[in-house]
């Protein structure tokens, strides 16, 4: 074979890889390490360390079931050192963009469609996601609370439900009020779809839905709230609830199957 022969065949063959691969999953840490989202009031947990530390229990069940993951997040790798071999450990993908303030700027794919944190969509739309999971923890101001609002799974308007969805009903099913699971005084879980135009800040789930790409947020825990708090600053609790998400997302993959 001669050498332009071998380089056609390594090529084909690399094509053959590119088309087999499995769309991935794509879990991306909300927030940056200079710019953490909510705290609780007494600062033990913040939205972008817990998934920092825990994402990669999400992934591992993921995998486990047999589907492809990618973990993302927007900014730079964490400076603190725990948080960056976890990141490490669990494979994660920094796209070195961390947004500045609430700068909104459009989708590289779908430039009518303007929001913060936008390079996370377009890359999971340059992967050809199964899905994405936008990984948050809510609050509702910055004082303690005993009694948590109802928790909120966001999904995009066209593609997101069912995603949302099997989420809420897994984490009904496994975790909210379970014996060993985390309190929730009874509330559910209200799944949201957001809108094209009414919330422009939403943009980056409005690009993933002109891409076909089911996408939720997962903002179901308070850290103002004690015992959501109490619950998740527990390292098998907070695994737990990693696991749940996981079996969540699962159950969708396996009705699409
Ligand atoms: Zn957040």
């Amino acid at each position: 074979m001669k050498m332009w022969e071998k380089l056609i065949a390594v090529v084909v063959l690399l094509a053959g890889f590119a088309a087999a691969a499995p769309a991935p999953v794509v879990l991306d840490i909300g927030h940056q390490s200079n710019s953490r989202g909510a705290a609780s009031p007494d600062r033990a947990i913040n939205e972008y360390k817990f998934w920092c530390t825990y994402v990669g229990e999400v992934k591992t069940a993921i995998e486990a079931a047999g589907y492809s993951c990618v973990i993302t997040n927007r900014g730079l790798a964490p400076t603190d050192k725990a948080l960056a071999a976890a990141c490490q450990a669990a494979g994660v993908v920094q796209l070195n963009k961390p947004d500045k303030g609430a700068v909104r700027y459009p989708s590289s794919h779908y430039p009518e469609h303007i929001g913060c944190g936008m390079v996370s969509a377009d890359y999971a739309i340059d992967l050809g996601a199964r899905c994405v999971v936008f990984l948050h923890l809510n609050s509702v101001g910055s004082k303690w609370s005993t009694k948590p609002p109802t928790g909120l799974i966001i999904c995009n308007r066209k593609h997101g439900a069912a995603l949302a969805e099997s989420v809420c009903a897994v984490m009904r099913q496994d975790i909210l009020d379970r014996p060993g699971g985390m309190p929730n005084a009874g509330k559910g879980i209200k799944v949201l779809p957001r809108y094209i135009g009414s919330q422009p800040s939403a943009g980056w789930m409005n690009a993933l839905d002109e891409a076909g790409i089911p996408a939720i947020v997962f903002e179901a825990v308070y850290v103002n709230n004690r015992p959501h708090v109490d619950f998740i600053r527990k390292d098998a609790n907070a695994r737990k609830l990693a696991r749940t998400l996981a079996a969540g997302v699962i159950q969708w993959l396996k009705q699409q199957d």
